[in-house]
């Protein structure tokens, strides 16, 4: 992007000239608002109004329990994983849509410990989202397992020869900090651990290869940059080499080697159905479908340049248009160490952030002063950026964040 593109008119013509003008028409998003908060919640992409009222209508209203066979609803959990897999560069069978991704840590961090016998120790990151760490603390209480709660900066010289895996965030969701993921895998390897990969922040926001980077286990969520809906379905990964061990202790029918033969006894299914439990939610698997299908002909390379593209844009109009109103960008400025978003610190970002939401420019907030800027640019435009910036400008010039309605806490943040 040509760095002194700063003025709105230039923000046009940069809109004008976008390779993914286009993708943002695959959406429905309301005229007067710019959604920087796509990295929490993706929007309705217009192909999931039609898939849902599909399968209201005809496979459910019509269909019925026929559909489980006939509309391909059975298969849905590894067809729709087959899809996601393509995305994070894991081959189709490595990958099941599943649960929520705080049960999916659940499985896979117990997978690990079984596929590990004689370790105990995992090893996770301060500071990580907290459902990881929840779980992860839920299972040590029940297995004796042992947690190692380290810096970023600590994480390789933490993984040690009594380590099964580790378990860490590829992007940090408060900061937009991205690992490296080659290089601690390799690091886990080289003790015989096992590396596993929260990819909430990385699935849809910027180009992987877990086969190139020989990651072990991942999850990831379904209703964030993947756009399939609040509370869609996660997904979770298995690299293939680990299939015929593999054991998670969530024993289900649907993860049975043959489901509808109502045995007495718990065989697990091959390779990564076994990672399934009970019945797949439909209905949120056909509007996650519709989500993963929007990204089918993406160029991931033009998103990613894209995304980096907008966030330079907006750390460029921060620093110039919002110097001396006591606001930071916290995101690394190397492409290399950052996702898809923009986080900015200011002592009282929690008011800010609601007045910003008041005025159409929704990002989100994160305890203590982080506001949090997603930038997805299947449907975000340069000029959107601008925009953002000037409301952040004049919201805090006029010190209109202060009045006392916006201090007021709402449960969801
Ligand atoms: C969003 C997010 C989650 C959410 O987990 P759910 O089970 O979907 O509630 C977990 N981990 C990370 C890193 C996230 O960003």
């Amino acid at each position: 992007m040509d760095t002194l593109a700063t003025t709105r008119a230039d923000c046009l013509a940069l809109d004008a000239a976008d390779p993914l003008g286009a993708a943002r028409d695959a959406f429905e998003l309301p005229p007067d608002v710019v959604y920087l908060d796509g990295n929490s919640l993706g929007p309705p992409p217009r192909l999931a109004r039609e898939r849902m009222q599909a399968v209201l209508e005809r496979e459910w209203g019509v269909g019925l329990v026929r559909s489980w066979n006939d509309a391909g609803w059975i298969e849905a959990p590894l067809r729709v994983g087959a899809k996601i897999a393509r995305l994070i560069g894991a081959a189709p069978g490595e990958v099941v849509v599943a649960d929520s991704t705080t049960v999916n840590i659940f499985k896979l961090l117990s997978a690990a410990l079984a596929l590990r016998p004689g370790r105990r120790v995992i090893v996770m990151r301060e500071g990580d989202f907290p459902t990881d760490g929840y779980v992860a603390g839920g299972l040590a209480a029940m297995t004796g397992a042992e947690l190692r709660c380290v810096a970023a900066t600590e994480l390789e010289g933490a993984v040690e020869a009594d380590v099964a895996a580790f378990c860490v965030t590829h992007v940090d969701y408060r900061t937009g900090e991205m690992l490296d993921m080659h290089g601690l895998t390799a690091a886990a390897h080289r003790v015989g651990a096992l590396a596993m990969w929260d990819l909430c922040h990385s699935a849809g926001a910027v180009p992987l290869d877990v086969t190139a980077a020989d990651v072990d286990l991942a999850v990831g969520c379904g209703y964030k940059y993947l756009n399939g809906g609040p509370g869609a379905p996660a997904f979770c990964m298995v690299a293939t080499r680990h299939h015929e061990r593999l054991q998670q202790p969530l024993w289900g029918w649907m993860g049975h080697a043959a489901p509808f033969a109502f045995e007495p006894g718990y065989r697990p299914g091959a390779g990564i159905t076994r990672m399934l439990s009970g019945t797949p939610p439909m209905v949120a698997i056909a509007a996650l479908e519709a989500g993963v299908d929007a990204w089918l002909g993406i160029d991931m390379s033009a998103v990613r340049a894209k995304s980096l593209a907008l966030a330079d844009l907006c750390m460029t109009l921060v620093a110039q248009r919002c110097s001396g109103l006591g606001i930071e960008v916290v995101t690394p400025r190397d492409p290399e160490r950052r996702g898809a978003q923009v986080s900015l610190r200011f002592a009282d970002a929690y008011p800010l952030c609601r007045a910003l939401i008041a005025r159409g420019v929704i990002g989100d907030f994160r305890p203590p002063d982080i506001l949090r800027l997603g930038l997805t640019p299947l449907y975000l435009r340069y000029v959107d950026i601008y925009d953002a910036v000037e409301a952040i400008r004049e919201v805090l010039t006029s010190a209109v964040w202060r009045r006392p309605e916006y201090a007021v806490r709402t449960v969801v943040t």
